[in-house]
């Protein structure tokens, strides 16, 4: 580019302008051409839309210290997946592996919920994934009703906009508590669909979180049950 266009730019960066808004170009012979060229799918041209919004998002709140947690984490935890999924599944917090990666569910338990997502034909790559809080709690606790409110209002309320999903799946009682906004107790909620409070344009499905499986993996089969039903919907209702 140009350096006086450069610098153009950069002084407008300055002056606080995030976007430019140029006046229509008359049409000639090879701007109509131009025009011609195939344009993407509508469904790609929506997934670059939804990946630059989520982007502004991140950039905007990347150094994010509303909450006490910035004090303790290495960086903030976003996204993982496809933005243009039709379900979006939502932990808890980060725990030590993503708060090192900058990734969620990349540890223990994220490894156990991408073999069972292979297992039923729903691989990750296909799913949108995120956590209630964007930050690691120290020790992994519970992350504060506060600091789950803060982050709702700061990320999650915002990828939900953005990403539009048809299903919510949580995983855990503390996703399901910052959904349904009470106390959940997930052993007698999990394996159902209910309205959704905080998107009702998407239904909301409860499950176990995989770390709990791990810990008691007695409960294996019951969650591999939960994640078919939650398959079988997306296919019977979605094609
Ligand atoms: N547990 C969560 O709730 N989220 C993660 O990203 C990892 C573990």
């Amino acid at each position: 580019m140009e350096k006086r266009i450069v610098a153009t730019l950069k002084l407008l960066g300055e002056l606080g302008f995030d976007e430019i808004y140029l006046p229509q170009e008359e049409k000639t012979e090879s701007n109509q051409k131009e025009e011609t060229q195939p344009k993407p799918p509508p469904s790609e041209e929506k997934v670059e839309n939804k990946v630059i919004l989520l982007k502004r998002l991140y950039e905007k709140n990347k150094n994010c210290c509303r909450c006490e947690l910035c004090k303790s984490r290495t960086q903030i935890v976003f996204y993982d997946g496809n933005p243009d999924s039709p379900v979006m599944f939502v932990g808890e917090a980060p725990g030590e592996e993503e708060d090192k990666q900058g990734k969620p569910f990349v540890g223990r338990a994220g490894q156990y919920l991408n073999k069972v997502l292979k297992e039923i034909g729903l691989p990750r790559e296909k799913i949108y994934i995120t956590n209630v809080c964007k930050c690691r709690p120290p020790n992994n606790r519970k992350p504060f009703p506060k600091e789950m409110q803060t982050c709702l209002n700061v990320f999650l309320k915002k990828e939900l906009e953005i990403v539009k999903p048809k299903v919510v799946c949580c995983l855990g009682a503390t996703a399901a508590e910052a959904f349904l906004g009470k106390t959940v107790r997930i052993t007698r909620m999990r394996g159902q669909f209910y309205p959704n409070p905080l998107y009702p344009k998407a239904k909301l499905f409860l499950t176990y979180h995989p770390a709990y499986i791990l810990r008691n993996m007695r409960e294996a089969s019951t969650f591999k049950e939960d994640l078919k039903k939650l398959k079988a919907f997306l296919e019977k209702e979605l094609g």
